[in-house]
């Protein structure tokens, strides 16, 4: 990953400086200075469309964050040892967020996504007394060394499969597209496999602590699990003795355009669930959702602790992104302009053969593009090049899943149907024109 012959003097500095495992994107990465909504703007002043930035969630630089944050710096900012008022706020607030009657009713706050898959982990096999967690092939939930444990996705390591600790058993992706099963009947045969496999662990002496997924399979390119499915696994997991993750850092806080929750697409609530990117708009904030008697197993393993995690200045960011997604309607924004946008990138491929399937939902969208329509041959190649020719026409845009053949969409919750129409009219344009 050496920066190419062409690299700016900025992109040569940055890879003299990071490992060459530290993930960019772009041959020639734009260099941005500033953000406001849903755009970014480059040293020279150019301005992008930014449809991939799921933790500015609110927009970028929102005045009422960078308030709330400077106000508390000024005022106060310890760790959570103490008494202080944003830190009950905030919790009553998330905890407001879940479903009514679901029992998630106690919060535990960290720094990251990663840190809050790894303490659902620490939950699970504290709640049950038991190790083994089951996770989806195609997945990513972090880099610390659970939530990695976790992970099977190839494109973040070739070889995940190969090295996962034998503490993880992986699952079969239901992909509805790509998958075994396909049809209305899908979801029940993935959850019926599932169902054989949790036996088998039971026999063999180590029964699932935890099953752990997506909600909408955010990393395999947004792909909408098949209906059904999580009722089936979640019940078949409860039956076994173990216990239900939704990770929602992607997916969660508004994005799907119908409720809070990616999991309320399936109709199923969760035991643990792992929140983090938008929670803070670009602060670091993670937590977990989760029942009082899962909480209560952790003080079985002594004291729980996270230095940052949860302090005043998190906690009023935290609030004051939660104020801006009530005042701006942003969760109904995301179904409105979602709901556009995916009816004219539908109707995209019904003009371009490449464009095979646009998975997901709200403003968490992917658009699967093959290079041939009855094989699905990933177009991994034309995928990079075409995002690599939007950004040159002011749109930023990833390639993403395991194929990199998908385009991420996923951009802040205040983007409008002018810029969604400017973003489609210029993957039309690039789809019509060549990249
Ligand atoms: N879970 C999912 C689904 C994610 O997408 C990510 C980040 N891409 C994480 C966990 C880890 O979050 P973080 O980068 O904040 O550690």
């Amino acid at each position: 990953r050496a920066a190419p012959a062409s690299a700016s003097a900025e992109q040569r500095r940055r890879e003299r400086l990071l490992s060459s495992a530290q993930e960019r994107y772009f041959a020639k990465p734009p260099h941005i200075e500033r953000g406001w909504r849903h755009h970014l703007v480059d040293a020279d002043g150019r301005a992008y469309v930014d449809m991939v930035n799921n933790v500015a969630g609110i927009g970028h630089s929102h005045p009422a964050v960078a308030r709330a944050a400077a106000e508390q710096l000024r005022l106060l900012n310890t760790n959570s040892r103490f008494l202080y008022r944003s830190l009950a706020e905030y919790g009553e607030r998330l905890v407001a967020l879940a479903p009514a009657g679901s029992g998630l009713d106690t919060v535990l706050l960290v720094n990251s996504g990663s840190e809050a898959v790894d303490l659902a982990i620490r939950l699970a096999w504290a709640a049950t007394g038991r190790t083994t967690m089951v996770a989806l092939r195609e997945a990513y939930h972090g880099w610390t060394v659970g939530a990695d444990a976790v992970t099977t996705s190839a494109y973040d390591n070739p070889r995940a499969l190969a090295s996962r600790p034998e503490w993880v058993h992986v699952a079969d992706v239901p992909n509805p597209l790509r998958g075994r099963h396909t049809g209305p009947g899908a979801g029940a045969a993935y959850a019926a496999e599932l169902a054989g496999e949790l036996d088998g662990l039971r026999r063999d002496g180590r029964p699932a602590a935890a099953f752990i997924c997506e909600s909408v399979l955010g990393n395999a390119g947004g792909v909408l699990l098949p209906d059904g499915y999580l009722r089936d696994v979640y019940a078949a997991v409860r039956a076994h003795g173990g216990l239900c993750i939704a990770d929602e850092i992607q997916v969660g806080f508004g994005r799907m355009g119908s409720g809070f929750w990616g999991f309320g697409l399936q109709g199923v609530v969760p035991d643990i669930v792992t929140i983090a990117k938008p929670m803070g708009n670009g602060f670091p904030i993670g937590g977990v959702l989760t029942t009082r008697a899962i909480a209560e197993a952790l003080g079985g393993e002594g004291m729980f602790f996270s230095s940052a995690g949860g302090s005043p200045l998190a906690c009023r960011v935290g609030l004051a992104v939660l104020d801006a997604m009530r005042d701006e309607s942003l969760a109904e924004n995301a179904r409105d302009v979602g709901g556009h946008l995916r009816r004219r990138l539908e109707e995209l491929g019904e003009r371009h053969p490449m464009v095979a399937h646009v998975h997901g939902a709200g403003l968490y969208l992917g658009v699967e593009l093959v290079t041939d329509r009855a094989t699905l041959e990933p177009a991994a190649r034309e995928t990079a090049a075409i995002c690599e020719r939007l950004r040159e026409l002011g749109v930023i845009v990833q390639p993403t899943s395991e194929r990199q053949n998908v385009l991420k969409i996923k951009p802040p919750l205040c983007l409008t149907r002018e810029s969604a129409d400017f973003v489609v009219d210029a993957i039309d344009h690039v789809l019509s024109t060549g990249w």
